[in-house]
């Protein structure tokens, strides 16, 4: 992308004009959550301008207007994930619910005391504590794919952890802590030699680079609408229809029934079995609205943009003595994860926010991960489609900078 293309790109993003402690803002907590287009924000207020109304109830005209655009949403996100089908899709409020619904509801209709549920080393906290959840409920066991030192999971491992007693294999697509882009193609691949699902948590895969749920055969592909410039409170689970069919409604309430009686109840067809309650519908307006806007820019320009980044800051901030990169897959997204020699984390993080810097310092809710690595955690840089060489450039001379202060 040019100069002037991302200049255009940052002037749709107002917060990137805030200053921090009168400093600019450099945003590199991007993983975390990603700042809102004007056009994101704008569709927000004027739906709540012009046609907000209690969707799918109403014969009222609001409410038809309403429920038109949360459909028409679904739509849209079944084309970018390439679904087959927009009953696939269902809208949760984020990739926790999405994971949380998936392990309750896949695990009342297919999980027995005995089975196994296959997790990676690098999965965020919501995509292991629901399967432990699960694991404890039915007296199941969770196995754990190994990865190299690069961060790279380790295939053959995970070959021999698959078995009669595998019930779903539940991996990253792209890790929030290494950034490392993990073979899922060969992952589903692999499993479904078994025929067992896949679970693809997709909440850092999907801001980044394209994703196609039908190529990659999965099964369930998860992810978030505020990490990809939506709103927050808004999420998408994509499950194959022959799955969503089989398993129970995962909460109870209005919309999800067809009939009711006190002496039974039936559910409603996909996807609304799954959507109890008041949907968040002006957050699927704006989660289309978001997808849009990165499908105008499109996302191998937004991946390669990225990318750039990855490898100019990379090497900048192997020039600083001391310096430790944590992931170094050779499939990259742009996450650098770090640590300089004994600086602990959290110092690090805090002085480059006097200097006007976000990033993220911790465990990123991956623990078990940060355990295995034996570190107390990492400082975290993790880009997004407007951020800058300037920025890159700044940010290095602050690493410098603090670094020099231990
Ligand atoms: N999985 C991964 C890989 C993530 O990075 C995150 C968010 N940090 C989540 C799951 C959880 O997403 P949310 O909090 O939006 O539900």
């Amino acid at each position: 992308m040019t100069q002037n293309e991302i200049q255009n790109i940052r002037d749709d993003f107002p917060i990137l004009k805030e200053k921090v402690y009168g400093k600019d803002l450099i945003y590199l907590d991007n993983a975390a959550t990603t700042q809102k287009p004007r056009c994101v924000i704008e569709k927000m207020t004027d739906a709540y301008y012009r046609y907000n109304a209690n969707i799918h109830r109403g014969v009222h005209y609001l409410s038809q207007v309403a429920t038109e655009a949360n459909e028409h949403a679904r739509a849209t996100v079944a084309d970018f994930l390439h679904a087959a089908n927009r009953h696939e899709i269902i809208f949760t409020r984020g990739t926790t619910e999405a994971i949380n619904l998936v392990a309750f509801s896949f695990g009342e209709a297919f999980c027995h005391a005995g089975d196994e549920i296959v997790v990676s080393v690098m999965e965020h906290h919501s995509n292991i504590v629901p399967w432990q959840m699960l694991c404890e409920r039915k007296g199941m066991t969770l196995r754990v794919i190994p990865m190299n030192e690069a961060g790279e999971l380790d295939l053959d491992a995970y070959r021999t952890l698959l078995n009669e007693h595998t019930r779903l294999v539940a991996v990253a697509h792209v890790s929030n802590v290494l950034g490392t882009v993990n073979p899922v193609g060969d992952i589903i691949a692999l499993a479904h030699e078994h025929d067992i699902p896949v679970l693809v948590d997709g909440a850092q895969s999907t801001p980044h680079l394209a994703v196609d749920v039908t190529e990659l055969d999965a099964d369930f592909y998860v992810f978030s609408g505020h990490k990809i410039y939506a709103p927050t409170g808004i999420g998408v689970l994509y499950g194959k229809e022959r799955w969503l069919n089989a398993m129970p409604p995962y909460q109870g309430g209005g919309e999800m029934i067809a009939t009711v009686r006190f002496e039974k109840t039936t559910y409603n067809e996909l996807p609304f079995k799954f959507e109890a309650g008041t949907p968040d519908y002006i957050g699927s307006v704006a989660l289309e609205e978001a997808l849009n806007y990165v499908q105008r820019i499109g996302l191998p320009r937004i991946a390669e943009h990225e990318h750039a980044l990855l490898d100019y800051t990379t090497r900048r901030l192997l020039e600083i003595d001391g310096m430790r990169i944590i992931g170094t897959a050779h499939e990259k997204s742009a996450v650098i994860s770090f640590l300089v020699r004994d600086i602990h984390p959290y110092d690090m993080g805090m002085l480059l926010d006097k200097l006007g810097i976000a990033v993220r310092t911790g465990h990123h809710c991956a623990q078990p991960l940060i355990d295995s690595l034996g570190i107390p955690g990492t400082v975290r840089a993790s880009f997004a489609l407007y951020n800058t060489t300037e920025e890159s450039d700044r940010f290095v001379e602050a690493v410098k900078r603090v670094s020099s202060m231990f």
